[in-house]
């Protein structure tokens, strides 16, 4: 993490997408080309035009045309009658004293969201979000105390990733030579919302990312985490390819209705029946449990028995989540020894057992803590019993 850090591109005035325009940041490569047909461009032409522009947007970070020289001057002007390249504003900007940045979004609507990157020794992990909101309740978590407002579309999932690039000043400098440290080197789909009730927007992001002409991510540098929605865990396999992460939280129904009242919809069988059939390229890949110790709740050694007999035969590592407090959070966080003996049990059964540093928690950037100050509507009660079938 040597790269220096520069602030100045903080100041480039980013436009809302309400101007009219047509967005270009988050279209697939086909919708790309059929908005670019539309707009006028022959069709012989228009896959190089496709494969340019790409370039300009996700390779170099360009956003303006007029700066797309590899283009004719009058075809520049002609995209930017009809095209903006924008991204989601950023509100505020805190970074931690272990250098986590949570970044406050605004996007079309007036709505806010939540990114956070966290820098480490080898890598840099961007956690971005997927909606505002969610339509879940997990009882231990700030987010799901919010409505959900809306998905997010597929640009402002990509957006949230070149806003860290902007502000990290991560785009390649023409003429320079080929940098190949990367301060956003992995991509965790752990922020504000549940990415696999926003499958198609997720999807299609996540192929931007992943694209060899431009940000370049690989699969396996992405992961996503859900609260375990089973019809939609084989088609993220298929059609996205990238890392799973599940919020496993508990080793007995009774347990896991209180925590992730998904579970009354998917139990636990089912969901672990859907895991054991996630096709996996290399023996590498490995699903992980994420695992939030809340004291008193999940945090037994009898539960630790129960986790690793349960997953007996899924090539998985465990990830224990300490409890992040929120204000008003009904839990509390397991002792540290607590965790460890946990973290032991697990070890020993051969799975391996990270225990999440917490990260960020001074600026509220934490798992789970993120939560959107300007969305004041709080589920109520009888929101809360209808959305989770209690
Ligand atoms: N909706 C998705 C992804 C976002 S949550 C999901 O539930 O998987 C990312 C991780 O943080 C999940 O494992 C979630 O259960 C966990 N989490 C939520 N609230 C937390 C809290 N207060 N403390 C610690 N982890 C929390
Ligand atoms: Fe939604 Fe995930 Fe929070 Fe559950 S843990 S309420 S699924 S964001």
């Amino acid at each position: 993490m040597t790269a220096p850090i520069t602030q100045d591109l903080l100041t480039i005035p980013r436009k809302l997408p309400e101007t009219g325009l047509r967005n270009i940041v988050g279209l697939t490569r086909d919708e790309l080309r059929d908005a670019l047909i539309e707009a006028g461009t022959p069709e012989k032409q228009a896959k190089m035009r496709v494969g340019q522009i790409w370039q300009w947007v996700y390779h170099w970070g360009v956003r303006d045309f007029a700066l797309m020289t590899n283009l004719a001057k009058d075809y520049r002007a002609q995209l930017a009658q009809h095209f903006e390249i924008a991204l989601p504003e950023i509100v505020t900007r805190q970074v931690s004293a272990d250098g986590t940045r949570k970044y406050l979004l605004k996007i079309a609507g007036g709505h806010e969201v939540e990114t956070v990157y966290i820098p480490e020794e080898t890598r840099g992990t961007l956690c971005i979000s997927s909606q505002v909101g969610c339509t879940l309740t997990c009882s231990f978590c700030h987010t799901g105390t919010q409505k959900l407002v809306r998905n997010l579309t597929a640009g402002e999932i990509v957006g949230q990733v070149m806003v860290a690039r902007d502000d990290l000043g991560e785009w390649p400098q023409p003429g320079a030579p080929k940098d190949e440290t990367r301060l956003v080197s992995n991509v965790v789909l752990m922020g504000m919302g549940e990415p696999l009730y926003n499958f198609d927007n997720v999807r299609n992001a996540m192929k931007v990312v992943m694209d060899g002409e431009g940000i370049s991510l690989s699969r396996r540098r992405i992961t996503l985490s859900t609260s375990g929605i089973v019809p939609e865990i084989a088609k993220t396999a298929e059609e996205i390819g990238c890392l799973l992460a599940v919020s496993f939280h508990a080793t007995t129904d009774e347990t896991r209705d209180k925590l992730v009242p998904v579970n009354k919809k998917w139990n636990i069988e089912t969901l672990l029946g859907a895991l054991r059939e996630y096709p996996r390229l290399s023996n590498s890949e490995r699903i992980t449990f994420e695992y939030v110790m809340l004291d008193g709740v999940n945090d037994s050694d009898a539960d630790a028995r129960r986790l690793v007999k349960l997953i007996q035969g899924i090539p998985a590592k465990i990830n224990l989540i300490p409890f992040n407090e929120w204000p008003g959070a009904p839990y509390k966080r397991s002792s540290w020894e607590r965790i460890e003996s946990f973290a032991d049990i697990v070890h020993k059964a051969g799975y391996a057992s990270p225990i999440r540093t917490p990260r960020g928690e001074d600026i509220m950037a934490a798992c789970g803590q993120l939560k959107s100050a300007t969305e004041r509507g709080r589920k109520s009660k009888a929101e809360i019993a209808a959305e989770t079938g209690a």
